[in-house]
């Protein structure tokens, strides 16, 4: 039997496929909001109310959101694949992957449900609306900010990360534009220590020349039979 490690990485387009939308194409507006006022440090030391706000109004949309075809062929793939692991990254905050069955979830980018302490950095769940006057639970300061990874700030598990993408044999990019880094670097890692790439998106990659096989479509209409012939 040869081992074969898959990596896969999900971004905006396959939740858009369950009705949440991408700031990428409404313009930098994101619900109406400007993108650098709601994802950006400098926008929530400015004004962390208009922040919580924002996040507080995203947050009940995405957790009443439906995993599509797509987050289940995955969830399904994850269970039955025994040939090697297979690791899922997203840059997505919600929380489709889990909901579609998926249990280790890399969320690189955070996650809707968490918010974090930015005095003592514990993170605390929250399934309700938080606000910049609510005491950390921990320590009682009044720094609590959404666990989402902002513009200026370090996504996360860059280390675990790196080390998949060095030993991953497929490499799969599900719904995401390879146009932000770090993200859109991945591809080239795994491309050069020997992984075969594929992406699933609705159009053409920026970075297409590291991408072995290009699947133009709906990745809901796409992924399934794929992963099914793995
Ligand atoms: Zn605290």
């Amino acid at each position: 039997m040869i081992m074969k490690n898959i990596f896969i990485l999900t971004g905006a387009g396959i939740s858009a496929q369950s009705g949440l939308k991408t700031f990428r194409d409404t313009n930098g507006l994101w619900e109406n909001f400007k993108v650098e006022d709601v994802a950006s440090i400098e926008g929530f030391e400015k004004n962390p109310k208009l922040v919580h706000d924002f996040y507080n109004h995203l947050r009940p949309q995405m957790l009443s959101s439906m995993p599509n075809k797509a987050h289940l062929a995955i969830a399904d793939f994850q269970k039955r694949y025994s040939d090697g692991e297979v690791n899922l990254i997203t840059q997505n905050v919600d929380l489709l992957h889990e909901k579609a069955g998926s249990r280790e979830v890399f969320h690189m980018h955070g996650r809707i449900d968490e918010c974090v302490c930015q005095h003592c950095q514990k993170v605390i769940k929250t399934l309700s609306d938080v606000s910049f006057d609510m005491p950390c639970p921990y320590c009682r300061a009044l720094k609590l900010k959404p666990n989402i990874v902002f513009f200026g700030q370090m996504p996360m598990f860059m280390d675990e990360i790196e080390k998949m993408l060095r030993t991953c044999h497929i490499f799969i990019a599900v719904g995401t534009s390879g146009v932000v880094y770090p993200a859109a670097g991945f591809v080239m890692t795994a491309k050069y220590y020997g992984a075969e790439t594929y992406l699933f998106n609705l159009e053409k990659a920026e970075n297409n020349f590291y991408f072995d096989h290009q699947v133009l479509g709906k990745a809901s209409e796409t992924l399934p039979d794929f992963l099914e012939n793995i």
